[in-house]
């Protein structure tokens, strides 16, 4: 057993590859690509949990983020048939749906008495909604929820807008932030990879066309988060390249507030039969991911894709947000997530407690949210 110390506890590893990425932690120093490699190819997970927990409570003390959100997802209409994916739906086949505007206005409200903080609004590429349906339903939204951040669509959609508009993408994110998004969720970035891209998703925009359009959203001032599908046919280098990917854009602009590692679901997608990812794998790839994106704030164990058991461990594998309420969700249940559709407040901070952390309810960009039963107020 090899180890060193520090003011808290000595760190042990049976490992030696994990000490000189030990003492670079303690210095603050960046890791490596072949520092993340050794992160994944080490059996030593503990080790690894440990130094990510440095760097989180480093970060972050013992908060722990949360906040009350509801998805809305308008459509599941897609031209994209992903073999990633069980959400999207051919327009003329059994189980698609497209909603109207006061359809969707009105799932806004459903469901949920707490005053949510954020819509989280993403949905399939559908061949015939032209720019202005969205445009409007962002409207109609800040119309009827004035407080409510509107946290709209992913790179892969906002590029396929555009195309469809025939605008830049800049001009197509200036006009949606018109009409009143704040900020972009990160999905849709999955492996940059091309070798694995061009099997898991091969119509969606590639890698650097994810990163330029992220970059675009940043410079016009919309913040992002970033996410990763892991657990498929990836492997330990694709993952590293793609966390080396998001740390040289954040070093440039800044914006991404949070990453957001995705285990892949199988059931029912055309890679059904790949196995599930596991417990350690999820918790790894928490850790690893908070080792190698030292320029990103936060790091969130999204409950819904690792159960709620496996984020409230991760509090302490790196983790410092387990997102929300969620309320309704859609596309992890079409793959088969046996989670619930949505938690309450409470059960969120129930989780963070027992898990030895403070609760922080947070906005989308993350600041202090504080509330009674019926309204909530940001500290600015
Ligand atoms: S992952 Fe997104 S783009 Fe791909 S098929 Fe599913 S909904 Fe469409």
């Amino acid at each position: 057993m090899f180890g060193s110390e520090n003011k808290h506890r000595p760190f042990q590893t049976d490992d030696p590859r994990l000490l000189p990425i030990a003492d670079k932690v303690a210095r603050q120093e960046r890791l490596t690509s072949e520092d993340g490699l050794a992160l994944y190819q080490t059996s030593d997970i503990l080790a690894v949990g440990w130094l990510a927990n440095q760097v989180r409570e480093r970060m972050h003390g013992d908060v722990a983020y949360f906040n009350v959100n509801r998805h809305i997802n308008p459509t599941n209409v897609c031209v994209a048939a992903c073999r990633l994916c069980a959400f999207g739906r051919r327009k003329d086949v059994p189980g698609a749906y497209t909603m109207a505007l006061e359809e969707a206005w009105r799932a806004a409200t459903s469901g949920y008495t707490e005053a949510v903080t954020e819509f989280h609004i993403v949905g399939g590429l559908h061949p015939d909604l032209p720019l202005e349906y969205f445009l409007d339903l962002f409207r109609g939204l800040r119309e009827r929820f004035p407080k409510v951040h509107l946290k709209a669509f992913t790179m892969v959609e906002v590029a396929f807008f555009a195309k469809r508009a025939k605008l830049s993408i800049r001009e197509t994110l200036l006009k949606m932030k018109e009409a009143g998004v704040q900020s972009m969720p990160g999905g849709g970035a999955e492996i940059f990879a091309e070798r694995v891209r061009s099997i898991i998703c091969d119509h969606k925009i590639d890698g650097n066309e994810w990163l330029e359009t992220a970059r675009i959203a940043h410079e016009v001032g919309l913040k992002s988060n970033a996410t990763m599908l892991y657990g498929h046919i990836e492997n330990d280098e694709d993952r590293v390249d793609h966390l080396v990917k998001l740390r040289a854009l954040q070093d440039e602009t800044h914006g991404f507030q949070c990453f957001i590692p995705l285990s892949f679901h199988p059931a029912n997608t055309m890679l059904e039969h790949l196995p599930t990812t596991t417990g350690m794998q999820d918790i790894k790839q928490i850790a690893v991911s908070r080792l190698v994106l030292d320029n990103f704030p936060h790091i969130k164990s999204y409950w819904q894709m690792m159960t709620p058991k496996v984020a409230q461990i991760s509090l302490c594998f790196g983790a410092d947000d387990i997102d929300g309420t969620v309320v309704e969700e859609k596309i992890y249940h079409d793959a088969g997530a046996t989670t619930p559709q949505g938690l309450r407040r409470h059960d969120l901070i129930r989780l963070i407690k027992e898990a030895g952390r403070e609760p922080l309810e947070r906005d989308t960009l993350y600041r202090r949210v504080t509330r009674d039963e019926t309204s909530f107020t940001v500290a600015v």
